[in-house]
């Protein structure tokens, strides 16, 4: 798995899935620069799916606690499919993801 600043790389997926897929060869964040406005979270909970808790890299925690909304859909290892980020909660809170 690597990470892309450039919206346009070729390698990324979008939007989410019906079926279950391996994760993207690819993952878009942000430029890295810039406030953090939410608690850089690395563990978010599937709430509103399988229940399965997901963690990811830091890249990807600090663009979420950067840009809440950066993301509209987040990869769960219970269903191994993208699904909308309002599916999940951080891990610990009742704040969805997202939000
Ligand atoms: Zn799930």
């Amino acid at each position: 798995m690597s990470l892309t600043s450039d919206p346009k790389d070729p390698n990324l997926t979008h939007g989410v899935n019906d079926e279950p897929v391996e994760q993207a060869k690819t993952y878009l964040v942000d430029d890295g620069t810039g406030e953090f406005v939410r608690p850089v979270r690395h563990t978010y909970v599937h709430d509103k799916g399988c229940g399965a808790v997901t963690t990811m890299g830091l890249r990807l925690a600090e663009t979420y606690a950067r840009d809440p909304k950066f993301y509209g859909a987040t990869y769960c290892v219970g269903c191994r499919m993208h699904r909308p980020v309002s599916e999940f909660v951080w891990d610990g809170t009742d704040e969805r993801v997202g939000s």
